[in-house]
């Protein structure tokens, strides 16, 4: 579990000396370390790059400075920062660590591994890398980056999501994490990862690690990592429901689980008619068909069909809740075992949008909803 190498270890010499010149050394989470930054940005850092988290990672420090201010927020304002950076289960799972560090700990962050660990969504390596970075402490980390490295530098043979490859990685790991220098040496392989040993044409002749590197020596670092064998992703397709009022269009609210948990989205239609039966109710029979376009998700495709329409609707029938959404939010509810929340309807004002967690096409929709010339009623 814990580093078992020496600072004197040639592997780990030559990587903590390649980062004295060349690692990054002044990223957002880098300045006044904490364990709360550093937990931010780690959470942030999973599947997405430091380019793209920087600048989310600035807003969400700013809004919330502290464990305590993220525990307060509405969960509507997390998502809504969230916006654009993928995976919600990550800024679902960082509010309800923070509410629980706030309950149990007084708003202190964990410093045992175990309690780090404990955390929604904390796995090893994440509470690896908070550790060592803030603490020193000598725990080896594994994320995408680190796992090619190791996997090349030894040539790992196998995609690292099976669990023999991912325990092999993880014994490498902890061979050449050194007892000392831990936050510079985690910070330098998460470096060498992206910066030297890219996914495709690694800098291998700049690699501090190219003398002993079996896949540099072999030249044939593009059979490692192994990948996962793909099978052909699903197609789905849905109708979105854009029901304009004026300034307001109608969005509903996902079920705490499953796809884009939480956020608020356009009605969803499985079918045309479904949609059309919905427009009925409110005798709506006028309605634009915007172009489709596919928004791709790990585990199938989604082919989006947008459905313009307007009307103008009086309160009491904007309080109406449509039977069809209730249906839909059972059904998505039994498929995920959540529990099964209120349909919730929401008039946004796309004009002057409050803040509120966006699924990333909604967004875009909403996009091209403002840039449309407003309509006389
Ligand atoms: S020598 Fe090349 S393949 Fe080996 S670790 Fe360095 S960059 Fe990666």
């Amino acid at each position: 579990m814990l580093a078992q190498s020496s600072i004197h270890a040639p592997f780990a010499r030559a990587v903590l000396d390649w980062y004295r010149r060349y690692g990054r050394k002044d990223l957002p989470w880098q300045r006044n370390k904490t364990l709360y930054r550093v937990w931010l940005s780690e959470v942030m850092l999973q599947q997405t790059q430091v380019a793209t988290v920087i600048p989310y990672f600035e807003r969400f420090i700013t809004t919330f400075p502290t464990v305590t201010a993220l525990a307060q927020a509405p969960i509507d304002e997390v998502l809504h920062l969230w916006t654009g950076l993928g995976y919600y289960a990550r800024a679902r799972n960082l509010h309800k660590a923070a509410q629980l560090i706030r309950d149990q700990d007084n708003g202190q962050f964990p410093t045992e591994f175990e309690q780090v660990l404990a955390l929604p969504g904390v796995g090893r390596s994440t509470a690896g890398a908070i550790l060592s970075s803030v603490l020193n402490a000598p725990y080896p980390i594994l994320d995408g980056n680190v796992k090619r490295v190791l996997a090349r530098y030894f040539a790992v043979d196998g995609w690292s999501g099976d669990k023999k490859v991912s325990d092999q990685l993880w014994r490498h790991s902890e061979q050449v994490t050194p007892n000392q220098q831990v936050a510079d040496f985690n910070q330098a392989m998460m470096d060498l990862g992206a910066m030297i040993c890219t996914r495709s044409k690694p800098k291998c002749g700049l690699c501090p690690l190219q003398s002993e590197c079996q896949a540099n020596q072999q030249q044939n670092w593009q059979d490692y990592p192994g990948k996962k064998v793909k099978k052909a992703l699903p197609e789905k397709q849905a109708y979105f429901l854009i029901l304009v009022d004026g300034e307001q269009v109608l969005l509903q609210r996902r079920p705490p689980q499953g796809l884009w948990g939480g956020l608020y989205c356009f009605p969803q239609f499985d079918s045309k008619t479904a949609l059309l039966d919905y427009l009925q109710q409110y005798n709506i029979e006028q309605y634009q068909q915007w172009v489709a376009f596919r928004h791709t998700f790990s585990h199938f495709h989604l082919d989006i069909v947008p459905v313009y329409a307007e009307k103008s609707l009086n309160s009491s029938q904007k309080c109406g809740q449509p039977q069809h959404f209730a249906e839909k939010v059972a059904e998505i509810s039994v498929e995920y075992g959540a529990e099964i929340p209120e349909p919730h309807n929401y008039w946004y004002n796309f004009q002057t949008p409050p803040k509120i967690g966006l699924a990333t096409p909604m967004k875009n929709l909403l996009l091209q909803l403002q840039t449309m010339q407003p309509k006389q009623h």
